[in-house]
Order: C-alpha cells, then structure tokens, then sequence
C-alpha cells in the first residue's frame, strides 16, 4: 500500500481505528473501493460499520444526523465528511421508493447482499484486506456492470437500479453485463415507479460521465428514454453533444436551442428543479443567443452573464459547436480587460443623469438612457469617463418629452 493509498483513505481509516477502539466493527465501501481499485480518482468515502448510530454519535465529536432512520451519520473529520452507515438489510420496497423496512445487521456479508452491483459490493479494511463475497473486483477487471445476485429480483426491489446500471456505464465506460442488461429490458416499466428526483440525479451523472455517448446510447437501446422527461422526445443520439454536459442548466439550454420544442419552464417543471436551475438555465440561453448572432464572444456578453456561469458556457459551446480552443480560459481573460464589471463602476450614474436634466419628471427614461451608458461603455463605444458620457448623452438623446 503506497502513499496514494495513505494520502485517498487516510482519515478515513482515522475514523476505522477509533470504531475498533472503541469494540466495532468498520469497512469502506461503495464507490470509493470501486474507483480506487479500477484507478480512477477517488470521491466520497463511505463507510459501512456494525455499530448502531447512536453509538457513532456518542464516539465522535461532530456527528450530523442525516439519515439516522436508515442508519447513516454524517462524521466531520479533518475538515471532511465521511457517511458512515451501519451494516442493514432492506426488505419490501413495495412503493419502489423506499424499503419498508430496514433492519440493521452484524455482518457485513449482510450488507455488501443489499447492494446494486458487484462493482459496488466491496468492502475494504484500514489496511487494504478486500472482503468480496460477489467477485467484484472481477467484474471492475472486466468493465462490466453486474447486478448481486438476481438481477430481475434487484430491479423490482428498487427499479431506480435501471437508471443507475447506465449511468455507472456512462461514469466509467463500463458495459453491462447481459444478463443484468436483459432484465432491464424486460421490465423497464417498474421505472414509471420511481420518483423524477432520483432519476434526475442519475441522469444529471450519466451526461456529466466521459462516456456520455455510450449512456445515451444504453438510455435509447434499453427503453429508459419513455422515463425521462422532454428527452423522450429528442432523438437522443442524432443529437450527441460534442463534450459531456455537468448541470441541469448546460443540459436544458443545450437541448430548448436547438432541438427540443418546449421551453425551458416545461423542462424545469418537468424535472422538478430549481428556480435557481431555471434562472442559470436562462442566462446560459442568452449568452448562446448573443454568442451566435455576433458568431463569437463579445464584451456585451462577457458583461452579462455572470461569471460564475462560464465553465458552464464554455462547455455548452464546446457541446454545440466542434470547436477545441481555450474557451473558458478566453472568457476569464476578456471579462478582466471589460472597460466596468458592473454597472456601478460607471463613470456617469443615475443621479448625475438627473442633474443633467434637473427639470425632467423621474420615469423609465432615466433606466432606458443607464442602460443605453452601460452598452456603449461595455462595447468600448465610449470611455468609462464622466464628462465624455455627459457629452455623449446630451448629443444624442435629449428625452423625448423635455
Ligand atoms: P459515485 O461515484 O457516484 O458516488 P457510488 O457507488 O458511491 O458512486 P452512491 O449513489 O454514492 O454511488 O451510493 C453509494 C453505494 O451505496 C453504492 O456504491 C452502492 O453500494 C450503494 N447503493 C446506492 N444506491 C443504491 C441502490 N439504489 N440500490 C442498492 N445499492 C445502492
Ligand atoms: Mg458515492
């Protein structure tokens, strides 16, 4: 184990001691195993323990309780958070949402059965011994998604497992396995089950995967498409982004402009998300309009869209249009050189438009002439200096009611 190994699992294996100090039983598992052990990079490290959460609560010092009635605590430790959950079976899911009943176990056998894949049933000790009841290192070794068990019987339990199949194919340029790929063709139906949210969340993963093409083609072979709003009425793979999409927003924009008849308030209901989503969604929109009307990236749009919004921009231009240049580096680097950031930063304020005009009554004419200032002095129409913004104003617009 070298220091890679130390530097990826380090606190972790921090919080493994201190459980075992105190008599428990603790494993990493999940997602961290799985990407550590198939060398990708590593990202949220959970960890599965026989001790009940109200134990894990009294050990450590800062505990939040985010799931407690299934079992699972958020530790802090060294600045990070780590889910800890104990060991548990589910049983039921009669409304494919939730298991009726979750019951905790002692071993952690029990608990690797109850998960999705082999890929995702492993569990790893604080120094390095792999407990893998399912051969799944075997399955990373073959890039191949396989369901625990039976999987017809693993898709009734929880049919969201259909969606997380292809978006794991799509995460890791994995195929799936044919048997496992069968029973979701054979019953894709019980997605119809599932909630929007979860299967926007795994669908949000599956564009963001860099093997993207592959989990649209999988969505478009298996019939998942049916499940998932507006994209069930896009022809998912005449229309492959040129790069992979990483938010909500980059996907609706990419899509309502070019090939999707609804707008963006259907999709966003549809989806059920944000307002926040709605409003990005939106901004992104625009700047594609203006970007495509001038054939380029211009200081009125640099100005506008906020600038937490470029890495999103860049990487929907790069999905549109086949182009591999410095976008995003580009944006950054013209925003820096705009004549104003902001419209306070103008020379020539509201107040001194109304000195100019002492005698005229306030109305939407002072917005209209600000925003007039604000174009030209954003396009280097003129300079961002006061007395060559009064000229310029006075010359060309005295308002039409003085
Ligand atoms: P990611 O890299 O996206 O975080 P992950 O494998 O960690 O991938 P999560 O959704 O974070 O995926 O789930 C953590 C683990 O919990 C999975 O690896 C799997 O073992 C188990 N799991 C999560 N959701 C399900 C599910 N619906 N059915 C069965 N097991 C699940
Ligand atoms: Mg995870």
């Amino acid at each position: 184990m070298g220091p890679k190994f130390e530097s990826t699992f380090g606190s972790a294996f921090a919080i493994i001691e201190e459980i075992e100090r105190k008599g428990g039983e603790a494993f990493i598992v999940g997602g961290s195993v799985r990407d550590y052990l198939s060398g990708s990079e590593v990202g949220d490290i959970d960890i599965a323990t026989s001790e009940p959460p109200k134990r894990i609560q009294e050990i450590f010092e800062k505990v939040i309780p985010v799931g407690i009635e299934h079992g699972t605590v958020l530790v802090r430790y060294d600045g990070e958070s780590y889910e800890v959950t104990t060991y548990r079976t589910e049983k039921g899911y009669q409304d494919y949402r939730h298991p009726d009943e979750v019951t905790f176990v002692k071993d952690i056998k029990e608990d690797l059965a109850r998960r999705d894949f082999t890929m995702n049933a492993i569990a790893m000790d604080r120094h390095g011994e792999i407990v893998d009841p399912y051969k799944g290192r075997q399955a990373i070794e073959k890039k191949e998604i396989n369901a625990v068990g039976n999987p017809t019987e693993r898709f009734q339990e929880d049919p969201l497992r259909m969606m997380r199949a292809v978006r794991f194919a799509s995460q890791l340029n994995f195929s799936i396995e044919s048997r496992t790929k069968l029973s979701i063709l054979e019953q894709v139906d019980l997605l119809s089950y599932v909630s929007i949210e979860r299967i926007a969340e795994e669908t949000i993963k599956l564009y963001k995967g860099k093997g993207f093409k592959l989990g649209l083609k999988l969505i478009t072979d298996l019939g998942l498409k049916p499940y998932l709003p507006q994209l069930n009425k896009i022809d998912l793979i005449r229309t492959i982004p040129y790069v992979s999409l990483q938010t909500w927003p980059e996907v609706i924009a990419y899509y309502t402009s070019a090939y999707s008849e609804a707008g963006v308030k259907e999709w966003v209901k549809e989806w059920k998300l944000s307002n926040r989503s709605k409003r990005n969604t939106e901004a992104l929109l625009n700047g594609l309009q203006e970007y495509e009307r001038n054939s380029k990236l211009t200081q009125w749009l640099l100005y506008n869209l906020p600038s937490y919004l470029y890495p999103s921009f860049s990487r929907l231009i790069r999905a549109c249009i086949n182009i591999d240049d410095h976008l995003l580096q580009k944006m950054e680097e013209e925003k820096f050189h705009l004549p104003i950031q902001a419209r306070n930063d103008l020379a020539f304020q509201a107040k001194d438009l109304l000195l100019l005009y002492p005698d005229l009554k306030k109305g939407p004419w002072i917005s209209e002439t600000m925003e007039k200032v604000e174009y030209a002095v954003v396009t280097s129409e003129i300079p961002n200096e006061f007395e060559k913004i009064k000229e310029w104003v006075s010359k060309w617009n005295p308002p039409a009611n003085s």
